[in-house]
Formats: C-alpha cells, sequence, structure tokens
C-alpha cells in the first residue's frame, strides 16, 4: 500500500499515516445542522472528505465513514443561550421540527449526489442518540469534569485544566480565553464562561426535550459527535474531519469531553477544510453573498452571470488545497469550466486513442503518474495533481492532432489517469454522458460529429454547414477548436 501524509491539526505537522487496524479506516466527519438549504459552505467539506475516502479506497483502504446529522441542540451563534436553530425554524415556518430536519436532509442528500460526493456508510442523528449521549454526561460528572446547576450540566473547563490541556486542538490556553472572552450579561447557570453545555434544562417553550436524571431537556451541541463517533467507530479511531469554523469550540469541546470521559482523545487525525470566501469577502447572510449550492447550480444568485454545474464546482474547489482559502468570483468559476471541459474531453479522446505494437512510448508518462499518486499522498495534493493531469491531456492532444497510435502500456496508464484517477479518485466525471439521455445520445452526436468531420475534409462545406445549422436548431451547440469539436446540448 502506497505512503499517505495527512496533516493533523493536533500536532501541526503532516504525519504518516497509519490506522489503528491494518487496512481499516475509521473516519469521521462533521456534519451539517440541518435547518436551511446547502450553500457553498456545505461543498467544500463534502467534496474534501469525499476525495479522502475515495484515495484511501483507491490506495486499497476499507474506510466506514460516518458522517452525523444535527437535528438537535445547535443553538444559534453557537452559544449555550439562543434558541435551538431547528426549532427557531419549526417556530417561524409553522412545522415539526422532524418535519424542517426531513426536508432539508433530503435537500442536503439531494445536492450532495448532485456533486457526485459517495454518500456515508453511516449517518447516525443527534436525536436518534439521546441515550448515548446522556451516558457520556454521566460518565464526564462521574470523573468530576462537569456539575449540575439548575437540572442542566455543565463541563467544567477549570477543573478540566487542572489535569488536561484544554484549548490544545485549536492552540490556545484557558489565560488567552479568560483574558478574551466577554463576560456574559444577564443569568447564567454556569461557574464560568467558558464551560459548555453537556445538558441543558428545556424552557417551557422548547419544542424538542427529552427525559434525563437532572431535568427533562437536550444534549449540549458537541455531546453528540463524542457520544456518535465512538459508537460506530470505537472510542479511538483514525480521523475526525470537519471545516475550520468547527475548530473552537466545537472540536475543542469534543476532545475535552471524550479525554474526561475516556481519559484519552482517541482522535488520532485531526483534519480541517480551510474556508469559502467570495470576491474577497466571508460568505454571511449579512453581506449578500450567501449562495445556496441550487442557486449556483440554476445561476439565480443576483451575484452569478451564469449558472455553474455540479461538476465545475466541484473542479473548482479541487483546484485549491484544502487547507488554503478559497475564493470564488464569477471569472474563477468560468475559467475552471473551460478548464473542466478541456479535462473532460481529453479523457474521451484517451480512450479513442489507437493501441499499435511498437509504436513510440509516450516519454514521461511513468514519471507523471508518479507524481500524480505523490500529491494526492501528500495530504491531498490536489492542484498539484490536477496540473500534472493537464499534462496528460498536452499528451493526449498531441497524440490526437498527429494521429499517432500508443503502445498498450501508455494506453493503460492514460487510462488509469483519466478514469480512475480524474474519474474515480478525483470524482469529476461527464455530466453530459451521465444525465438525460445519456451514453446514446453522445454516441450518437458524436456519430454525426464524424460524418461532419468527413465532409470538411473532403471540402463538402455545404453539408459541413447543414449539419451544424440541424444541430443548432436542436438545441446541440458545437464549436470547432484547435483539439476538435466541442459540443454541448443547451
Ligand atoms: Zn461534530
Amino acid at each position: 500500500m502506497r505512503e499517505f501524509y495527512l496533516y493533523n491539526t493536533l500536532s501541526r505537522k503532516k504525519e504518516l499515516f497509519e490506522p489503528l487496524h491494518a487496512g481499516m479506516v475509521g473516519l469521521y466527519v462533521c456534519g451539517p445542522t440541518v435547518y436551511g438549504d446547502a450553500h457553498l459552505g456545505h461543498a467544500r467539506p463534502g467534496i474534501t472528505y469525499d476525495v479522502l475516502v475515495r484515495l484511501l479506497k483507491h490506495i486499497g483502504y476499507k474506510v466506514r465513514y460516518v458522517r452525523n446529522i444535527t437535528d438537535v441542540g445547535h443553538l444559534e451563534n453557537d452559544s449555550d443561550n439562543g434558541e435551538d436553530k431547528i426549532a427557531r425554524k419549526a417556530r417561524l415556518e409553522q412545522l415539526e421540527p422532524m418535519e424542517v430536519v426531513q426536508y432539508y436532509t433530503l435537500r442536503y442528500h439531494e445536492a450532495m449526489r448532485m456533486l457526485n460526493t459517495l454518500p456515508p456508510n453511516i449517518e447516525p442523528r443527534a436525536s436518534g442518540h439521546i441515550i448515548e449521549q446522556i451516558s457520556l454526561v454521566k460518565s464526564i460528572l462521574d470523573k468530576g469534569f462537569a456539575y449540575e446547576s439548575n437540572g442542566s450540566v455543565y463541563f467544567d473547563v477549570e477543573a478540566y485544566s487542572k489535569k488536561y490541556h484544554y484549548g490544545q486542538l485549536s492552540g490556545r490556553s484557558l489565560e488567552d480565553l479568560q483574558a478574551n472572552t466577554r463576560v456574559l450579561e444577564g443569568q447564567s447557570d454556569k461557574r464560568s464562561q467558558f464551560d459548555f453545555a453537556l445538558w441543558k434544562k428545556a424552557a417551557p417553550e422548547h419544542i424538542m426535550h427529552w427525559p434525563s436524571p437532572w431535568s427533562e431537556g437536550f444534549p449540549g451541541w458537541h455531546a453528540e459527535c463524542s457520544a456518535m463517533s465512538a459508537k460506530y467507530l470505537g472510542e479511538s479511531f483514525d480521523i475526525h474531519g470537519g471545516g475550520m469554523d468547527l475548530l473552537f469550540p466545537h472540536h475543542e469541546c469534543e476532545l475535552a469531553q471524550n479525554t474526561a470521559s475516556r481519559g484519552n482523545g482517541g482522535v488520532r487525525y485531526w483534519m480541517h477544510n480551510n474556508m469559502i470566501t467570495i470576491n474577497g469577502q466571508k460568505m454571511g447572510k449579512s453581506l449578500g453573498n450567501f449562495i445556496t449550492l441550487e442557486e449556483l447550480f440554476t445561476g439565480s444568485h443576483k451575484i452569478l452571470v451564469q449558472a455553474y454545474t455540479p461538476m465545475t464546482i466541484r473542479f473548482f474547489i479541487l483546484q485549491a488545497h484544502y487547507r488554503s482559502t478559497l475564493d470564488f468570483s464569477n471569472e474563477a468559476l468560468q475559467a475552471a469550466e473551460k478548464g473542466l471541459k478541456r479535462l473532460i474531453l481529453a479523457g474521451k479522446d484517451a480512450a479513442k486513442l489507437k493501441v499499435a505494437e511498437g509504436s513510440a512510448p509516450v516519454e514521461g508518462l511513468a514519471a507523471l503518474k508518479e507524481g500524480i499518486y505523490s500529491a494526492l499522498c501528500d495530504d491531498l495534493n490536489t492542484p498539484i495533481a490536477i496540473a500534472h493531469l493537464f499534462d496528460a491531456v498536452r499528451i493526449v492532444n498531441t497524440a490526437k492532432e498527429k494521429q499517432t497510435s500508443v503502445t498498450k502500456e501508455d494506453k493503460d496508464t492514460l487510462m488509469l489517469l483519466f478514469d480512475g484517477i480524474a474519474g474515480d479518485v478525483l470524482g469529476l466525471i461527464d455530466e453530459q454522458a451521465s444525465s438525460g439521455a445519456g451514453d446514446v445520445l453522445t454516441g450518437i452526436v458524436e456519430m454525426i460529429l464524424d460524418v461532419r468531420k468527413d465532409a470538411k475534409t473532403k471540402k463538402d462545406f455545404e453539408t459541413s454547414d447543414k449539419i451544424r445549422e440541424r444541430l443548432n436548431s436542436l438545441g446541440v451547440q458545437i464549436k470547432d477548436t484547435k483539439e476538435g469539436t466541442e459540443w454541448n446540448l443547451n
């Protein structure tokens, strides 16, 4: 098996990936809080962890991929005092909270399917694991790292800090936190401001609540991920992923809960994808640049000059390393759209290259393949891998232009790069072929384009123009380029 290096947020360095159980990887990723439509902020983790799973499988691992759905306990502003995000939406729309959850979970799944991400193996919901969360809270209380106050239970950060390092994951110290935390206004049941809720007593107007030893209430937001990751992956597992915005407080608190209840953090590698900006600005509802994935796919948001296909979004996201910030703009997306088309077209052309014994081997192809694997196995360096894939695009285009044949070995390598790497690992597929009429339509259009090419070669421009006009009238736009004829269905 190839060596795979992964940047570990906890150690702040790249480490050789060594799973706890040979050949098996346990991966837990924090999924969405389902109270609104999937947006750009969901696309990046969705795609990043999808490529991680695909790559690990490609190099020979079995992967158990767990991604949760948060359907209770995530309060507004990630605080311990706001209204539950889902309950609030349910109140505003006069729905049952579980109707809100069901509706947005289905829409999230559909958006993830369109982005060609593989579904997780297990997708647990917080509300389905109240018993596990209560037992986690009990064990933290038993160990003396939590206290009960008016029916709620809080994690005791100060007591914990006497034995362990709170802030270890996000690189904070308790002193920094003490200096930088604003004083809470009004009444609080907490002993200290940085303590966080493990269990909250439900206010009378709170719709979702369960019985517990402390009160009729609901779990704190961070409890679900400690409880569910342990249930499905064991108390120690390999990789825990999520967006950088979850690093603090969510993951820091999760790590503290794990450590407080069982004496160790349990996660071998913590992995965080960086954030997306739009025209250089953070995405936010108040800034008017909050774009849902549906708006991107249909072009319906006012800052978009056109619609972008899910594959364009996927390709664009993979052109940046997951630990770098990524800026969305129309120009950048249009460039990605063009690049992706070239890549897909070259993949189709590679499949058509003729194999002949005694053909000259393509110089540097083996090194190219090696470069792509090393980039991907170097902390998922997709931009470098993609840059190398474009070297393969040039190889295919040259062979096609000069009508040269290739050796069987070179053809196999090229197909591995286009089908195996670009297609299976990066998940970049031909949307045209995979949508609607699919392969048959593609085959027919390409057959007609072949006839047109023959006509042009014979200088029968009347026929070639007629074909173009008929195709146009059927909504098939064609464009002659140096690399051949491209076509698009409108
Ligand atoms: Zn989580």
